[in-house]
């Protein structure tokens, strides 16, 4: 017997998140049009009235489930009952993937205790030491949680997944993913099946994920982002900074548009401290961390080949709306 989860993003506002339930079939050939749609009661994730409540799981990339025996993990889209994409299908609005576009996602989260309601690392009814000791850190009381998120990462690459790396992050308890893709879909598919692993994992040890954007609020911590780093060819064979210019600058008529698709409660986050552009500016720069997007100095130092890091996506945002807004507006570059 053979498991398929079935994944998918439920019907909540302003974030959704992650439902999934398993079938069991008898054999499968391996190919992802072999796998059966099914379905799911919509009024219990916020996605059909009750009268109505069926929705549909389109299954549209699988991988090996590396948490099971015989398992696989399958991203669904869902259908409303007469087959149409559901207005929580963010997937299904991309219009014009286009596998030349390459995206990085670099996701940050928190590690979270459910009883103290605080990170990994946060004393009960008080704080650690203040932010400098903990990015990239090593040691007892510097780096909260690391075995869980070893876990994932051998996970992740088990499942097949295009990780290129984890690090310990500048608040106690937030840690980093970075996964590589090409295509809006595929880099979409591969964060929330990264973060389905983590999720997963995080039951086993009784610690929640926390993907909110700025979970301590206004205390002096970092949030959390999901910088997006962008290429296509243009990008990368471009050689000189007057393309790079133009691109960037394709960026500041559209800051509404982005923010828009780039996480919730993203102006406690972007408050131009902590690594951050504010909300309200819209700025570009070499190595600048406190730019809008960054051009990473490397893309420079190559002679104006590269990609860039737009920096406002923050952790909480749906991975398919970014990528599907990014290549919009670099697509209305003309050159
Ligand atoms: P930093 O923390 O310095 O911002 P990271 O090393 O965490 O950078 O992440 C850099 C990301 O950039 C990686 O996810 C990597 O895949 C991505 N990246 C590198 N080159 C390209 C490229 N040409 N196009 C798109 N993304 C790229
Ligand atoms: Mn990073
Ligand atoms: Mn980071
Ligand atoms: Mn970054």
């Amino acid at each position: 017997m053979i498991k398929f989860e079935y994944i998918w993003l439920d019907g909540y506002q302003p974030t959704q998140s992650l439902r999934s339930k398993t079938k069991i079939e008898k054999s499968f050939s391996g190919k992802l049009e072999d796998l059966p749609m099914w379905s799911f009661d919509g009024s219990s994730t916020r996605q059909a009235p009750g009268g109505s409540s069926d929705c549909l799981l389109k299954p549209v990339f699988f991988v090996k489930d590396p948490q099971r025996k015989d398992a696989y993990l399958v991203m669904c889209e869902v259908l409303d009952a007469s087959g149409k994409p559901h207005p929580s299908n963010g997937r299904a609005t991309i219009e014009d993937d286009d596998n030349d576009f390459w995206f990085g996602f670099e996701q940050e989260y928190f590690l979270w205790n459910p009883a103290s309601n605080k990170p990994l690392g946060f004393p009960d009814g008080g704080y650690p030491n203040p932010q400098g000791q903990y990015y990239c850190s090593v040691g007892t009381n510097n780096a909260f949680g690391r075995e869980i998120v070893e876990e994932h990462l051998d996970v992740c690459i088990e499942a097949g997944l295009n990780v290129e790396g984890i690090n310990a992050e500048v608040a106690a308890g937030q840690w980093e993913f970075q996964i590589f893709a090409k295509g809006a879909k595929e880099a979409g598919d591969q964060i929330w099946i990264a973060r389905y692993l983590l999720e997963r994992i995080g039951e086993k040890y009784g610690v929640s994920i926390n993907w909110h954007c700025k979970p301590l609020g206004t205390l002096d911590w970092n949030g959390s982002g999901m910088h997006a780093n962008f290429s296509n060819t243009l990008l990368r064979t471009a050689g000189n900074k007057v393309i790079y210019d133009k691109v960037c600058e394709a960026f500041r008529p559209v800051v509404k548009e982005h923010i828009d698709v780039y996480g919730a409660d993203n102006h406690l986050r972007l408050t131009g401290l902590h690594e951050t552009a504010s909300i309200h500016d819209f700025s570009y720069g070499v190595s600048d961390r406190g730019a809008s997007i960054r051009i990473p100095v490397a893309t420079v130092e190559r002679g104006w080949k590269g990609y860039l890091e737009d920096r406002r996506p923050n952790s909480a945002a749906d991975p398919y709306k970014v990528a599907a807004r990014i290549i919009k507006t670099v697509k209305s570059v003309a050159v």
